[in-house]
């Protein structure tokens, strides 16, 4: 019925051939789209071959799903599921994908191009909130103690639109639809055009009978689709409560004013940035250098925290700039299917090209290339460890999201120069420093304007912290119970036990 089967990509899995249904899941069913003959072809960024393609979902395969999630929060999920059921079930789903972690990880590594995702870390992530949800409590609140008391319910706000970007595919996913699961509601799931596959067969493991979770039909649905038409159309559905969203600023405003201009529903937004590492002269270069190259260079830069903008302080600037050029170059980009590759490729032409005009526009301001910044010949989306000295605060580089493995590096003299500098940017999603001085680092992560500032390390993340930027990084919170009051909606009941009202007043 319909059904797309794709098994070019089991070329890269060695040969193997697994006839994997796709097409659009809704209702616990690969169903095929009401009326789109449209389909999206999944590339290898590291061949730049077709590997498979699947169904580009329309708006009514959105009407569809989003009607399949409603019916469910109506019926047999929402208020009409304990927390124990909804526990029960999400750990369930973290085994399977956790026995399923290399195929799954094979699928990942054939789109994005890299090895620098964890499929540990989303079972993990699911596991956390399977944990959380039976215990989404509200609060007992006296009010007169005598006639009166109120209480409140953290309700599940029902139906939510998520929109996941290609960086790190199962992961975003992970984050999503773990917290939303747990607090009960119910998930309509547009992947990344670039990066669907994950995201297709996770839900495979919701409805196996004789081995999925078996999850209610209707509680995830997944709809592959292009942003401007399944994202676009999340964003403005009536009947869909919230909308979840990871990936580029430009997006994540035309995401909030469709929701401003539809039914105003909740949004929470995790968006790009523009991310320093401070350096001052105290530091531990040797480890602070191994900070700044992760910060850059882990999933070749493709990572919404990037230390894009590294600032050293001026005793030690040629010192430190030589260990990290060092380390940069001990950074081998390769194909991530070989395991000799520290990083892969970057994920598509598109990011390619413009990692490669940004690169261009730094050479043209008078910045100084002193690493990378070349094109290699041959296949591949490759892009190698990038360093720009001698740049000013105005210029391109500095300023906008690169999403590529780009450092620019500059110096500063004092303390209150390095925060002047950190914060001139229009992002707040992370920053780092590295310092001996405790009150220092204590002083200048206070000052810093982001959501997540690490302090002597860069870029680790834990499931029970939360995260998620300031500024124009985005708003609301993802993991950690932060989490939970992005998928809860509190209701107070005021409650009279012995008041009399008299009338007339
Ligand atoms: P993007 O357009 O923001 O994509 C993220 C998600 O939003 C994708 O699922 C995308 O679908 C969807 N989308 C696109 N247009 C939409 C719309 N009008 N309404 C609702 N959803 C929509 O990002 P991108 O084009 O993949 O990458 C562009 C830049 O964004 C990158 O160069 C990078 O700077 C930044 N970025 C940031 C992050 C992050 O984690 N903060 C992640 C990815 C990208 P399609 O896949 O079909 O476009
Ligand atoms: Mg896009």
């Amino acid at each position: 019925m319909g059904i797309v089967v794709y098994e070019g990509v089991m070329k890269t899995m060695g040969g193997k051939i697994d006839h994997r249904p796709t097409g659009l899941f809704i209702n616990n069913e690969f169903v095929p789209s009401v009326d789109s003959k449209e389909t999206i072809d999944c590339i290898n960024p590291a061949t730049e071959d077709v590997i498979c393609s699947v169904v580009a979902g329309s708006v009514k395969d959105i009407d569809v799903a989003v009607a399949a999630a409603r019916k469910a929060f109506k019926t047999t999920w929402g208020k009409n599921v304990t927390g124990f059921e909804r526990a029960r079930l999400i750990n369930k789903l973290a085994d399977l994908i956790e026995r399923d972690a290399q195929e799954l990880a094979e699928l990942e590594l054939s789109t994005t191009g890299s090895r620098d995702f964890d499929i540990g870390d989303s079972v993990a992530c699911l596991r956390y909130y399977a944990g959380w949800a039976d215990k989404i409590l509200g609060q007992a609140i006296e009010v007169d103690n005598k006639t009166k008391f109120a209480f409140t319910r953290h309700d599940p706000i029902g139906v939510c639109g998520q929109i996941i970007p290609w960086n790190y595919p199962i992961n975003m996913w992970s984050w999503k639809v773990a917290p939303a699961l747990a607090c009960g509601c119910t998930i309509v799931m547009k992947p990344s055009e670039i990066t669907p596959l994950t995201a297709l067969v996770s839900p495979l493991l919701f409805v196996d009978s004789r081995r999925g979770a078996n999850f209610p039909p209707g509680v995830v649905n997944t709809v592959p689709s292009l942003g401007p038409v399944g994202g676009q159309a999340l964003s403005e559905h009536r009947d869909v409560d919230k909308v979840a969203f990871t990936g580029s600023t430009v997006t994540g405003r035309k995401i909030m004013e469709a929701a401003a201009k539809s039914n105003l529903k909740k949004v929470s937004l995790e968006l790009g940035g523009k991310s320093p590492q401070i350096i001052f002269e105290s530091a531990d270069l040797d480890q602070a250098a191994n900070w700044v190259a992760l910060g850059i260079l882990y999933n070749t830069g493709q990572d919404c925290t990037a230390g894009s903008r590294l600032f050293v302080q001026e005793s030690i600037y040629d010192k430190f700039l030589d260990i990290c050029v060092s380390k940069f170059k001990q950074h081998k980009i390769g194909d991530g299917f070989d395991d000799s590759s520290a990083g892969g490729p970057v994920v598509s032409k598109m990011q390619y090209d413009k990692i490669f005009s940004y690169i261009d526009a730094g050479k043209q301001a008078g910045a100084k290339c002193v690493l990378g910044g070349e094109k290699r010949a041959g296949k591949g989306y490759y892009v190698d460890p990038t360093v720009f000295v001698d740049v000013t605060p105005d210029m391109k580089i500095v300023r906008d999201e690169i999403f590529g493995p780009v450092l620019s590096v500059a110096k500063f003299k004092t303390e209150e120069e390095a925060i002047e500098l950190a914060n001139d940017t229009t992002y707040g999603l992370g920053a780092g420093l590295h310092s001996t001085d405790a009150s220092q680092c204590m002083r200048v992560s206070q000052a810093l304007e982001a959501g997540t500032v690490w302090v002597n390390q860069y870029n680790l993340l834990n499931n029970n912290v939360p995260f998620g930027g300031k500024k124009q990084s985005g708003i609301g919170r993802e993991l950690g119970s932060y989490a939970l009051e992005e998928y809860t909606s509190v209701k107070a009941v005021h409650w009279n036990y012995g008041e009399k009202l008299d009338w007339p007043l």
